[in-house]
């Protein structure tokens, strides 16, 4: 717990943020990887911790940590979007592999979506693209190279 908090300040010190209770407990809860949260389930778990959450804050802190890349959006179904903390890949340009059986969200951005590949005249704006399936660890797949963010 001591090392999560200590790189949670590292994380705000790195985009100029200041440690504010509300920033420190919402990178917390994203430590874990693999570990996705809706605004929802972030609110409950900053609940628990300091009893109540202004919601305005905490949209705010999301939309800051969502501007200074540091976590990932990601719209799971047309009710659902979660917040992933977005590891040694900071911009959010590519898909994310959602395991149907644990739950998990990993970053795959070596999976590269090629504005290129797009027909003449269109421009890509932003894409969104989600692999739904089963991630190596529920696989047993595991040969090393499962890329864990
Ligand atoms: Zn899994
Ligand atoms: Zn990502």
């Amino acid at each position: 717990m001591v090392a999560k908090i200590h790189s949670v300040s590292k994380i705000l010190k790195s985009i100029n943020l200041n440690v504010t209770d509300v920033r420190r407990l919402v990178l917390l809860q994203l430590m874990e990887p693999g570990v996705a949260l809706t605004q929802k389930e972030i609110e409950e778990a900053l609940e628990q911790e300091l009893g109540q959450v202004d919601r305005v804050t905490l949209y705010r802190t999301i939309r800051i940590l969502l501007e200074k890349e540091v976590i990932h959006q990601i719209t799971i179904d047309a009710q659902t979007v979660k917040y992933k903390l977005a590891g040694n890949n900071r911009k959010n340009d590519h898909p994310h592999f959602h395991c149907s059986l644990c739950d998990n969200l990993v970053c795959m951005p070596q999976i590269k979506i090629d504005e290129q590949m797009l027909p003449g005249g269109y421009l890509m704006q932003s894409s969104n693209l989600l692999i739904e399936g089963v991630c190596a660890i529920c696989n047993k797949e595991e040969k090393g190279q499962s890329q864990v963010e």
